[in-house]
């Protein structure tokens, strides 16, 4: 018989939400009452997710506990970490705390619009291609500019994607990937490049292709104040809200 499979959920919580505008930091605002964080965990709670990791700002830790996961009573969260400075830190923070799990879920804390849907489409493809991103076709068309504010080129429409999360992989593979990225961290600072996802970890360092999944139009990310009204607005439409 198969054994059955063991699934975590890395939830990142560590950013300082600049461009928020805002004394309190995005993911602890309130979205029909109940902070943006909650979104996201009771994603997770309710799915086939078997344990949860939340990263949060150093500083956050006792709070997050008592009002955001014994509050909700959310108890598939194992613990709870102190971030760092960049999101991959966060991650490589969060995945310290995993020893025994077949598939890992990293997920933006700050995307309230997780759907069992998106999570089953992504199990699906993670188990066949060991990495997967989830995303959409832009509708916009994209312009790549140089750095004087000209634009460059115009990337083939049909091919481009904006990424969202959660991005999921093998266990083995992620855990090796972001080994990899501490130590090459220095190298890849120097080339100027910077790290803003997890793909780009496997697929730079690892040479391993990731597989990209349908996720939603509404899986927005709360980036700044507009996105707040847009999350409320969709939230109300899946009877979270008023
Ligand atoms: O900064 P950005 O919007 O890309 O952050 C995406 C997610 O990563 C957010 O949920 C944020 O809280 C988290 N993050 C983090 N640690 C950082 C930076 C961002 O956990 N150092």
């Amino acid at each position: 018989m198969d054994k059955k499979i063991r699934t975590a959920a890395i939830v990142l919580a560590a950013g300082s939400g600049k461009r928020m505008e805002s004394n309190v930091k995005k993911q602890y605002m309130l979205i029909h009452e109940k902070p943006v964080i909650y979104y996201a965990l009771k994603a997770f709670q309710e799915s086939f997710i078997d344990e949860i990791v939340l990263v949060v700002s150093p500083g956050d830790i006792a709070y997050c506990q008592k009002e955001i996961v014994e509050q909700y009573d959310f108890n598939k969260v194992q613990c709870i970490v102190e971030g760092g400075k960049e999101r991959y830190h966060s991650v490589a923070a969060g995945l310290k705390q995993i020893t025994d799990c077949d598939y890992v879920f990293i997920h933006d804390g700050a995307r309230p619009m997780l759907t069992e849907e998106i999570l089953n489409r992504a199990l699906a493809e993670v188990k066949v291609h060991g990495a997967c991103v989830v995303g959409m076709p832009v509708k916009d068309t994209v312009k790549i500019a140089d750095e004087k504010g000209n634009i460059a080129f115009t990337p083939d429409r049909r091919l481009v994607w904006a990424i969202q999360t959660p991005q999921v992989f093998d266990f083995p593979l992620i855990k090796e990937a972001y080994q990899k990225l501490m130590l090459e961290e220095e190298r890849l600072r120097k080339k100027g490049i910077s790290v803003t996802d997890d793909a780009m970890v496997v697929e730079t360092l690892m040479g391993h292709s990731v597989r990209l999944v349908q996720g939603s139009y509404e899986n927005i990310k709360i980036t700044t104040p507009e996105d707040l009204s847009v999350a409320e607005n969709f939230l109300k439409d899946t009877g979270e809200g008023g």
